[in-house]
């Protein structure tokens, strides 16, 4: 093995994989250091979902049913209100996989475009040549090693082992995730008692509580998933709860798993001199779901073609040649990302009641804004129009109250002011010390899920 490479990558899970068969398809050297064996990775916990539709619009490796990845498959899914009624229909297919299978499969499907990978190889630091970045050091087998590199992409999860051992001063957010940070999530695999409970096995999204009732393949009936903010013992309260209010046929549960995963806004610059941050390291959540995986993809996507671009081009990668990267996701995903992210934070706390007219008079929680369709169903002026009377009509006949459509609607308005705000991201990384200075500021007032969740009406 050779001690230089263009691309070093820090973390072989789904980020790293995908960025490194993305730069390695290109021609360039790239290795990938991972700290566990490869028996052992992505082992935390094992089915993971992912929506099928927007797999199939990204480059990934095909699976299918008895490869040991593909578990199951489901076509269609439902939303319910807190009280389990007036559900809104969508027909997403989604695809549970095997998550330590599908890293291996995503580590050899890297491999064979020529990325090369050095399992059980633990980050240690960085090496800077005139204070730039030029090399990592890992320790491998007992050695301390040092391999250089022109570009180095952090992929290592929610620790960002790389950017958080970068000097303050780099030009990139260095601080780690704190708990307020993340949404600490609950899986439980169940199962029903009696036979007939088995109509309970579809994919239920009950929003008030942030849990999920999914078919979950041979070992249990179902995954029953909670997300919740401030630790798991705020996930148990709520997971009382939802039993008390959703009246679920008797289960047991047969095993449970337990993890932490980013709920903040993505980094303002996922760049700086021969560096990258990527993933969960780059703090990309989907908002609605969760689905970490899926949100990472286009960022990465992006990255690989300018970044590959720039390699090609220049000997060293500085931050303002990496800058088009930032650019060019914020000029699009990302901007619907924090949109989403922003407007989410505030609409998905309100009481039961609440919740209850909300979804009966398909006003914010309605068919065309829940249920990704096969038929986009776009929303109308008239849609919007409808859902503004309703919750008018809502507030004068006392049917929900005035404070809290004022809570719900000041998250929408937020949502486009921080929307607006990505609209000017600047061209330039010498614009950018002002443009974020300003974010901080909106993001600030807008908050975030875990700021009302030990509300009355938080969960
Ligand atoms: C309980 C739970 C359920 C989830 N369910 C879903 C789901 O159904 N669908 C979905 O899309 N997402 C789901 N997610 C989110 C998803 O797991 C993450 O968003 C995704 O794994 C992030 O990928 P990543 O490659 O950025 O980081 P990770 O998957 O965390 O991988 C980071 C890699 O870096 C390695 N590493 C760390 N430190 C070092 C070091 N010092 N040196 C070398 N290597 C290092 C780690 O060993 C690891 O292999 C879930 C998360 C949790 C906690």
């Amino acid at each position: 093995m050779k001690d230089y490479y263009d691309v070093i990558v820090v973390g072989g899970s789904s980020s790293g994989s995908y960025f490194a068969r993305n730069m390695a398809k290109q021609g360039f050297s790239v290795l990938i250091i991972e700290k566990d064996a490869a028996e052992k990775i992505s082992s935390g916990y094992d089915i993971f979902h992912m929506s099928a539709r927007e797999r199939n619009s990204f480059d990934l490796p095909e699976v299918k049913p008895g490869d040991g990845v593909y578990e199951f498959e489901y076509k269609e899914s439902f939303s319910y209100s807190a009280l389990g009624n007036y559900p809104k229909y969508g027909d997403a297919p989604v695809i549970g996989m095997h998550r330590h299978e599908y890293m291996l499969m995503m580590n050899a499907w890297a491999r064979k475009s020529g990325a090369e990978i050095l399992y059980e190889a633990d980050f240690s630091g960085l090496v800077y040549t005139y204070g730039r970045i030029s090399g990592v050091r890992f320790r491998h087998g007992g050695v301390e090693c040092v391999y250089s590199c022109r570009l180095v992409a952090d992929c290592s999860g929610k620790s960002a082992v790389v950017r958080t051992a970068l000097p303050d001063d780099y030009g990139i957010e260095t601080r780690p995730l704190t708990e307020k940070d993340v949404f600490f999530v609950k899986l439980r695999y169940i199962k029903f008692r009696e036979p007939q409970a088995k109509k309970w096995m579809k994919s239920q999204f009950y929003l008030y509580y942030k849990t999920w009732l999914a078919p979950c393949g041979d070992d249990a009936d179902c995954i029953l998933g909670i997300g919740s903010s401030l630790g798991y013992d705020n996930g148990d309260r709520v997971y009382e709860e939802f039993l008390k209010n959703v009246k679920i046929p008797p289960f047991d549960v047969v095993k449970e798993e337990l993890g932490t995963t980013p709920y903040h806004r993505p980094l303002y610059s996922f760049v700086s001199d021969g560096f990258i941050a990527l993933g969960d390291a780059a703090w990309m959540t989907k908002a609605n779901n969760g689905e970490g995986c899926i949100a990472q993809l286009p960022l990465e996507d992006i990255a690989a073609d300018l970044g590959g671009k720039v390699l090609k081009r220049e000997k060293y990668p500085t931050r303002e040649l990496l800058w088009k990267i930032n650019k060019a996701y914020y000029s699009g995903p990302g901007r619907d990302a924090v949109l989403m992210l922003a407007a989410l934070s505030r609409a998905a706390n309100h009481s039961l009641e609440t919740n209850e007219w909300l979804f009966k008079n398909d006003t914010i929680f309605a068919d065309k804004i829940l249920c990704e369709s096969a038929v986009p169903k776009p929303l109308t002026a008239g849609d919007i129009l409808r859902m503004a009377g309703n919750l008018i009509k809502g507030t004068l006949t006392r049917k929900v109250s005035g404070r809290e459509i004022r809570f719900l609607l000041s998250g929408a308005v937020r949502g486009i002011r921080i929307y607006l705000h990505y609209l000017r991201y600047p061209s330039k990384a010498e614009n950018f010390k002002k443009w974020s200075k300003k974010s901080a500021k909106l993001w600030k007032k807008t908050g975030q899920m875990s700021d009302w969740s030990n509300t009355d009406s938080g969960r």
